[in-house]
């Protein structure tokens, strides 16, 4: 299905941050641009917000001013909205509500063609019940923009019950076009970026309430060790923790209060407390000049172990043994190929992967003392690893996993032996949404990859992070943590289960 003409009339509806950043994209892609907002004055504030951004992108060389005066000359201020009649494609991003969102439509509709094709950039309002009382439901689409427009890849193109496939094939193919990186998204709750990061935030703040790990290590180790951008409490305060509150809260209720989604009381005492993040000078960080940045628990220096012994395949953490060779330490490879569960074997110290259980349960299996070690995205370069020891680990055995993971160039985080340690929980659970996404047929295993590393930076994928991982192991951590937990938040998606079981992946 091809894009939509050059010289079609873009029409956008609402100059706010979102209206504003909207129309530059159409501008810079060549189309006739007409912006309006019902707020005095506000088109035209819009419009000046996009040249000062524009001089910028001059200054920095991105674009030259004959760029910056074109994409500028093509964007009108429309003083009426009956001044979209001309308008081919439409685009609003006016306030979040269904009823104005609706009413805006209503009137739109009978001012353009009868092809003209009508999306909304709504986050979170379904796009089957926004069409309801279009004349043409099959022409309303969602074209999802994150924030800011200009800059961030992704567009969610949502289809609604009614939405024509060839209109979104079209907004698909110009949103494309514009050089944006679309996925296709059926109108499901939160569609997918929105639903499938919830457990980014959720996970987090369940390890903190449970006293697992505190703020700076959690971000310590989702960034350093798990390869996110952010952590989930930098990420919170930055978004405004009252914002990031009422999207869970929306989804959850969405969802008929799916246990999945259930919102953290944590989150709640700091939206009450009114502290929302950067914007109110503290959140789960201290904004106020001077203010010191808490360090991650980072462990103190202890020795080298003398010999490492390592039982059965390491499986995703097999890059350890480039390390141990690079370190020098003498390695002995031991009971490979077996099914024997993988040990990192220190002198009376085992080291074993998370599985979702804690050290404590997985202890009693053993006589030697038993420390636990976290996902990371990369073990050959990530630059710290958390560890959990079981409850009756004695110092020495903690102080042996630490020199060991030193030993080979890491930090290391001494944490609490809580269910699936940190990047473990956050990435499995992130996976089942997924999964779940992907079953319920809101989109693609394509898509949610494209969506999570286009939209909120992910390294990878959480669908090709299963296929990483195996989803037998993705599995097997639901459900240790879903008998550990005795919630059916922790149930394992069916898909993953299946591919589990059919030995099949996400791609390929
Ligand atoms: P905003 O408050 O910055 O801008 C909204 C603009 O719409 C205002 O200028 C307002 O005057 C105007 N407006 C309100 N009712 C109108 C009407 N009936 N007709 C014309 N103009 C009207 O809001 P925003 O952050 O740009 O969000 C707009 C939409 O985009 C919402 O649906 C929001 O959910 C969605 N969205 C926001 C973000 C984000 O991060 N801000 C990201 C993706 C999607």
């Amino acid at each position: 299905m091809p894009s939509i003409a050059k010289d079609v009339t873009v029409g956008v509806i609402g100059a706010g941050t979102m209206g504003a950043g909207i129309a530059q994209v159409a501008a810079a892609a060549g189309h006739p641009v007409l912006l309006y907002d019902i707020a005095e004055g506000a088109a035209e504030r819009g419009k000046q917000g996009i040249a000062k951004i524009l001089a910028r992108s001059v200054e920095r060389g991105r674009i030259d001013t004959g760029e910056r005066d074109a994409t500028l000359g093509r964007i009108t201020l429309a003083a009426t909205l009956a001044d979209m009649a001309p308008a081919g494609l439409v685009i609003e991003a006016v306030l979040e509500d269904l009823d104005v969102k609706r009413m805006l439509f209503g009137e739109v509709e009978g001012l353009v063609a009868d092809d003209a094709i009508l999306a909304s950039n709504t986050s979170s309002l379904s796009i089957t019940a926004i069409a309801a009382e279009f004349r043409r439901p099959e022409r309303c689409v969602g074209m999802h923009f994150f924030n800011p427009a200009p800059i961030l890849p992704l567009v969610e193109v949502v289809s609604g019950f009614k939405t024509d496939r060839a209109v979104a094939e079209t907004v698909f193919a110009t949103a494309e076009a514009w050089g944006k990186k679309p996925v296709h998204a059926r109108s499901t709750p939160a569609f997918i970026v929105n639903r499938v990061a919830r457990p980014f935030y959720g996970e987090g703040l369940r390890i903190l309430g449970e006293g697992i790990a505190d703020v700076p290590t959690v971000d310590a180790v989702i960034t350093e060790s798990g390869g996110f951008r952010m952590g989930p409490f930098t990420l919170l305060d930055l978004v405004g923790i009252d914002v990031n509150f009422a999207v869970t809260q929306s989804v959850y209720n969405a969802f008929f209060q799916d246990p999945r989604y259930q919102p953290s009381i944590i989150q709640r005492e700091y939206v009450e407390a009114g502290l929302l993040g950067r914007k109110s000078g503290r959140g789960f960080y201290d904004y106020a000049e001077g203010a010191e940045k808490p360090a991650p628990r980072t462990a103190p220096t202890a020795s080298r172990p003398e010999a490492v012994v390592i039982e059965g395949d390491l499986g995703i953490a097999e890059p350890l043994v480039g390390l141990i060779e690079a370190a020098g330490l003498p390695l002995y490879r031991d009971k490979q190929g077996s099914d024997v569960d993988p040990a990192i074997i220190l002198d009376d110290v085992v080291l074993r992967l998370c599985d979702g259980r804690t050290a404590t349960e997985r202890d009693a299996e053993d006589v030697r003392e038993l420390v636990l070690f976290d996902l990371a995205l990369d073990y050959a370069t990530c630059s710290r690893i958390a560890v959990a020891p079981a409850d009756r680990a004695p110092d020495h055995a903690i102080a042996v996993a630490v020199g060991f993971f030193q030993a080979l160039g890491k930090q290391v985080s001494v944490i609490d032996d809580g269910p699936g340690m940190i990047v473990t929980r956050t990435v499995c659970m992130l996976a089942n949404e997924g999964a779940d996404a992907v079953q319920k047929g809101v989109c693609d295993a394509a898509a949610v990859d494209t969506a999570m590393r286009m939209g909120v930076n992910y390294p990878q994928g959480p669908c090709a992070w299963a296929d990483a991982l195996g989803a037998g192991h993705v599995v097997t951590v639901l459900d240790n943590m879903a008998r550990t937990y005795g919630e059916d938040r922790y149930r394992a998606s069916p898909l993953l289960r299946r591919l589990a079981q059919s030995g099949r992946r996400f791609h390929g």
